[in-house]
């Protein structure tokens, strides 16, 4: 019988199966006359209820993470994957699954027909199956708490084996198990991967948060409105995937990156508050929280100004934090600006979770006698140091990393100082051949401003303002890891620090291309009173730009634009220095629109697998897309990209040329979104 169903199961996959079975559903019921126009996926469904009715299939009545002591005494039904089987003293246990959770049953022979025993019996992981059963509870004892059912069990009457399943290629039943599989294998058999029940849930979570972002958008009064996934190459900032045109020998389509200038038109267009959950497409080497393709919350909105952006979000943010976690987050946020949140934490999405911020050293230091701090103020540079608390043990391996992390800003070593106890165990000491240069006055400043206690590791920056920043805020980020790993800083994982970093730069200067580049993107607004600073000083015009980070990470940003069309041309082609025949080709039809009475507008977006996987509480968004590519952008299920044939690359009009060298790393400015 088991045997019997399996072939049938498998055979009712093949496209000549379906048929003979279109033929044999039509012929039971006199359908003739219909059947040639019955489609192949109308004939998959009558396979379906042909197969259900010839297994006789039991509908659930219970979902397996449902039933509890109420419910003793009740004959139910369940449905799911085979989780776990143990035998044990002549009884078999069988942990049934399904999406919302499990349920154990028992197989006890005193009750069934041998039979269905030896069917149970020969149960693997993952076979599918329907039980009909008791609901009792578990004897004394034996409650398992760690799952909702865990009181009760099924004692079973009744089983129907829906489908047998092969060895699998990886455990799915123990999460610690699956913990050390291969990403790749995960990847590859992601249908497994995904009935995980953690991963089942990160689906569940991204599901619910992107319902409770329509209804929440729908209720601000925002249309959700689709734009084109091929789009119009505009080739500055990240690099983007091409699509070649068939029609137009040597024309490409690109894919957007993002549905900025979509989504501004649809502002000239009249819609005043649109949204969507959008597809966006960017080919840069992947890291943990990067996909070559990923969805944005992205909205934009006319006749408003940042406040208006600022409440939006902060409306959205608490209507989601509720949804997944159950979490009252507060608002209004902190707003910093984006000196600030450099000056005091060293980077531009600061994790204010904990403290080791930046303090500034570079008026004591003026005129020292350690030269290299002396010289780099004389030269307009900074001194800048932190205290990584309770470090003092660090390992020359950590000391090496953070010297590498200062290097690669061009710095020539790590200054730092040890605070420890001395040799003979009498007094604490500050280890350090740079310390025998300071003044008094230094030292004394060092400790106060920094409270220097016995354990403590103090790291240094001098060099200019940013880089220095920069230095400090890699290096705080790896001393708070180290230091999470040796258990002296712990954080709450539901403590959720939002804040808005405001105040961008509008523009940031590229050096080896000596030209400047929009921080954010060209269709951001200078903040109104810089704007005559565009022509004598633009670095220092902020631009109207924000973005929104929690713990360290950047959920999204945005800015309010440019809406006039002269302003516009101006930034493209005086500051960004865009020939003219460039912009037409480029963005003429967005100058074009703007002519045509463009609202003030101003919009943001939201990364959306980046905002799941903080939900999650996982650091790889990998894990809340259901079909991720591998960091080398590959599709592993699928086995993504992959050749075509001769014939498709003729009919596009492209020739391969074999094995190209590496590209040459994309530009270093910022993309236009
Ligand atoms: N399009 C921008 C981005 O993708 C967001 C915005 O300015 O609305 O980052």
């Amino acid at each position: 019988m088991l045997e019997k169903d399996a072939r049938f199961s498998r055979e009712v996959n093949h496209r000549a199966a379906l048929r003979r079975i279109l033929r044999w559903t039509c012929q039971i019921a006199p359908l003739a006359a219909l059947r040639r126009k019955i489609s192949l996926k109308s004939a998959a469904r009558a396979a379906t209820i042909a197969v259900r009715s010839a297994n006789n299939f039991m509908k659930r009545t219970h979902h397996c993470n449902e039933l509890r002591p109420a419910h003793i005494g009740q004959t139910v039904t369940l449905s799911g994957w085979v989780h776990s089987r143990r035998d044990l003293g002549g009884l078999i246990f069988i942990d049934i699954r399904d999406r919302e959770g499990r349920t154990q049953t028992v197989f006890d022979p005193s009750d069934l027909t041998p039979e269905l025993f030896t069917q149970a019996a020969a149960l693997r992981s993952e076979c599918v199956v329907s039980i009909t059963g008791k609901v009792r509870a578990r004897p004394a004892g034996t409650n398992n708490a760690k799952i909702p059912t865990g009181e009760v069990e099924v004692g079973v009457t009744a089983l129907e084996v829906l489908n047998m399943a092969d060895v699998l290629p990886f455990q799915i039943d123990d999460p610690e198990a699956a913990a050390k599989v291969a990403e790749d294998t995960r990847l590859q058999y992601r249908y497994l991967d995904l009935r995980r029940p953690e991963m089942a849930r990160n689906l569940k979570v991204r599901s619910k948060v992107a319902i409770a972002t329509r209804s929440y958008m729908d209720e601000q009064g925002f249309l959700e409105v689709e734009t084109p996934t091929l789009f119009k190459s505009t080739p500055e900032g990240a690099r983007e995937f091409l699509v070649p045109n068939r029609r137009e020998a040597g024309t490409f389509y690109a894919l957007p990156q993002s549905p900025q200038q979509f989504k501004q038109i649809l502002m000239v267009a009249g819609v005043e508050k649109y949204f969507q959950l959008a597809r966006c497409y960017r080919d840069e080497d992947l890291r943990a929280d990067r996909q070559p393709e990923f969805t944005q919350v992205d909205i934009e909105m006319s006749f408003i100004d940042r406040e208006d952006i600022y409440a939006l979000i902060e409306g959205l943010l608490k209507r989601v934090w509720k949804t997944a976690l159950n979490i009252d987050v507060p608002t209004p946020f902190k707003r910093i600006s984006f000196e600030e949140a450099l000056n005091r934490w060293g980077i531009d999405k600061p994790d204010t979770r904990f403290g080791m911020e930046l303090v500034d050293f570079s008026e004591e230091f003026k005129g020292s006698k350690f030269g290299v701090f002396g010289k780099c103020i004389e030269a307009g540079g900074v001194v800048k140091a932190i205290n990584a608390r309770g470090l003092a043990g660090a390992t020359q391996g950590q000391i090496e990393t953070m010297t590498e992390t200062a290097k690669s800003f061009g710095a020539k070593g790590l200054a730092y100082i040890k605070v420890e106890k001395s040799a003979d165990g009498a007094a604490v000491e500050w280890k350090s051949p740079i310390v025998k240069f300071f003044s008094e006055a230094e030292k004394a400043a060092l400790t106060t401003k920094l409270q220097i206690q016995e354990g403590d590791l103090i790291l240094f920056a001098a060099d200019q303002w940013l880089n220095a920043c920069e230095i400090l805020g890699k290096i705080r980020l790896y001393c708070a890891e180290v230091l999470k790993g040796q258990g002296k800083l712990v954080i709450d994982p539901h403590q959720f620090n939002f804040l808005w970093v405001i105040e961008f730069p509008l523009l940031g200067f590229d050096r080896e291309n000596n030209r400047w580049y929009s921080s954010h993107h060209p269709f951001t607004a200078p903040v109104a009173s810089d704007i005559p600073l565009l022509k004598t000083d633009p670095k220092k015009v902020r631009g109207q730009h924000y973005d929104i980070v929690v713990n360290g990470v950047e959920l999204g940003g945005g800015s309010i634009r440019i809406h006039q069309p002269d302003v516009q041309k101006t930034i493209f082609e005086e500051l960004l220095a865009i020939p003219p025949e460039e912009t037409k080709l480029r963005f003429g039809y967005m100058l074009e629109a703007f002519r045509y009475g463009a609202p003030p507008h101003g919009g943001i977006a939201l990364g959306f697998d980046r905002l799941i996987a903080i939900l999650c509480g996982t650091p790889s968004i990998r894990d809340v897309i259901a079909f991720p590519k591998t960091a080398k952008g590959t599709c592993m299920m699928t086995d993504s990209p992959s050749q075509v044939s001769p014939k498709q690359l003729r009919e596009l009009y492209i020739e391969v040329k074999g094995k190209k060298p590496e590209a040459p790393a994309a530009p270093a400015s910022a993309p236009v979104k």
